[in-house]
C-alpha cells in the first residue's frame, strides 16, 4: 500500500521546523496515495525527510499537524494527548477545585490537537470537531477521554453539525457517544449554571470568561451593572454574588434571556436586583439613561475573516463609544473582543478612538485574555483570540 503522503516544495518546511501546526496548500508540491479529506497523511520535505504527520483537509490550510515525531496516529496517540491535556488542567488547579466542575479539557492547537474542542460540564464532556479529521477519529478520542477521566465522566455529547466544513460529505449528526441521562447543571467557582449543550451556542457555555467574571465580581459591590451580550448571564451572576445593587442583563436572543433568568433564579431565588431584557444592543444603548457605573460589553465575534476586519473595528468603536459616553463618572467598563483576526493592538485602537469620540478621560486598569485552560501554543500565536480591557472612566 502506498503511504498517504504530502511532499512539500523546496524550503517550505521552515515554519514546520518552528512547530507551526498548519500547512498551507501553496506549500505543497505533490500529494501521493490519494488521501481523502480527514485522512492522516505523512508530510515530507522536498528531499523526502519526515517532518510531520497530520489530518488532510480541503481549503487553504491543507494539513493540520498532529505530531512532529514519526509516530503512528493510533489509540495510544489519542490517549497520550488527552492525558497531557488533562494533566495541564490538574497541575494548574482548574480541574481539581471542589467548587469548579466547568472547564475546557482540550483547546485545539493550544493542546496540540488542531480542530478539537472538549469542554467539561460536571460529569458530561461536550466534544466539538472543527475538522473532518477530528470527526473521523471521534470514537478513538471519546475512548481516550473515558479512559483518562474514568468515573468522573458519565456522558460524552458530540456536537459538530455547525463547526464542520459544510461541504464535507459526512454524517454530522449531533448526539451522545456515551451515556445520555445527563444533569445539565454545572458549577463554576461555586456558582451554578444550566448548560444547554443540545440547543445552546458553542458547546453550551462560554468557559473562556471564567477568570474575567471572577475579576468583575471584585468590582461589583454597590454598583449598578449592565451586562450587555449576556448569553447565559455569567457576568450577571458573579456580580450578584459580589454585591451589586442593580444587575441588568441584555441579549438579542430570547433563549439567552430565558437561560439568564433561570441561572439567576438557580443561584439567588427571588432576588429582585436582577432584570433581563431581550433587545438589540445598539437599540438598548441608545435608549438607556446614564444610570450604570459598571458595564460589560462581550459581543459575538464581529469579524470571522480577515476581509471583514475593517467593518468589525468600526463596530467595536461604535459600541464602545456609546458605553463610554453614557457610563457614570467613576464608572468601570469591561470590554471584550473574541474575534481571532482582530489583534490586541487593533482592538485597543478601536477602544481608544471610542474614548476620544466620547471625550472622556479613560484609563486602563487591566488587560485581559483567555484563561489557562485555553492555552496558546507559543508556536501558534493565532490561538490567542480573547482580548479584554477594564477601563476606568472619570
Ligand atoms: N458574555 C457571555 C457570552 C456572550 S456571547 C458569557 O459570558 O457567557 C455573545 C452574545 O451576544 C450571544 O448570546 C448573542 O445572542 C448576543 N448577540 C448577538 N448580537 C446581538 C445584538 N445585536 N444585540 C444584543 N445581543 C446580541
Amino acid at each position: 500500500m502506498i503511504e498517504k503522503a504530502v511532499i512539500l516544495k523546496k524550503g517550505k518546511e521552515e515554519s514546520l521546523q518552528r512547530f507551526h501546526p498548519w500547512i498551507f496548500s501553496g506549500a505543497i508540491q505533490r500529494i501521493e496515495g490519494k488521501p481523502e479529506e480527514g485522512d492522516v497523511v505523512t508530510v515530507f520535505t522536498n528531499d523526502r525527510k519526515f517532518i510531520a504527520r497530520g489530518h488532510v483537509q480541503v481549503g487553504s490550510i491543507a494539513v493540520r499537524v498532529l505530531t512532529f515525531k514519526d509516530e503512528p496516529i493510533d489509540r495510544q496517540f489519542w490517549e497520550r494527548r488527552i492525558a497531557t491535556a488533562y494533566d495541564l488542567r490538574e497541575r494548574t488547579g482548574i480541574s481539581s477545585r471542589e467548587d469548579n466542575t466547568t472547564y475546557r479539557l482540550v483547546h485545539g492547537e493550544g493542546d496540540n490537537l488542531p480542530g478539537l474542542i472538549i469542554d467539561i460540564y460536571g460529569d458530561t464532556a461536550v466534544m466539538q470537531a472543527h475538522s473532518v479529521g477530528m470527526h473521523v477519529n471521534r470514537m478513538d478520542i471519546a475512548e481516550a477521554v473515558k479512559k483518562c477521566l474514568g468515573d468522573k465522566i458519565k456522558n460524552i455529547y458530540y456536537k459538530s453539525d455547525t463547526t464542520l466544513p459544510y461541504k464535507a460529505d459526512i454524517n454530522k449528526d449531533n448526539g451522545y457517544i456515551m451515556g445520555g441521562n445527563a444533569s445539565n447543571i454545572s458549577t463554576e467557582y461555586g456558582l451554578k449554571f444550566h448548560i444547554d449543550w443540545l440547543r445552546g451556542q458553542k458547546t453550551g457555555f462560554f468557559v473562556d470568561q471564567r477568570e474575567n467574571r471572577a475579576l468583575l465580581e471584585k468590582y461589583a459591590k454597590g454598583r449598578k451593572l449592565l451586562n450587555m451580550f449576556c448569553y447565559t448571564g455569567g457576568f450577571s451572576i458573579y456580580a450578584m454574588r459580589g454585591g451589586a445593587e442593580i444587575v441588568h442583563s441584555v441579549d438579542s436572543s430570547s433563549k439567552a434571556i430565558d437561560l439568564t433568568n433561570a441561572n439567576a433564579e438557580l443561584n439567588f431565588p427571588g432576588d429582585t436586583r436582577h432584570t433581563a431584557y431581550a433587545e438589540d444592543a445598539f437599540d438598548y444603548l441608545d435608549r438607556m439613561g446614564n444610570n450604570y457605573n459598571l458595564i460589560i460589553l462581550d459581543p459575538p465575534a464581529f469579524a470571522k475573516h480577515r476581509d471583514s476586519l475593517r467593518n468589525a473595528l468600526i463596530g467595536y468603536r461604535r459600541l464602545n463609544a456609546k458605553a463610554i459616553e453614557k457610563i457614570q463618572p467613576g464608572g468601570i467598563l469591561f470590554t471584550f473582543s473574541c474575534s481571532q483576526v482582530v489583534s490586541k493592538e487593533n482592538f485597543r485602537t478601536a477602544v481608544f478612538t471610542a474614548a476620544a469620540m466620547a471625550k472622556r478621560n479613560v484609563r486602563i486598569l487591566h488587560q485581559l485574555t483567555q484563561p489557562a485552560d485555553h492555552p496558546v501554543s507559543i508556536y501558534h500565536p493565532e490561538g490567542e483570540y480573547l482580548k479584554g480591557l477594564v477601563l476606568y472612566v472619570e
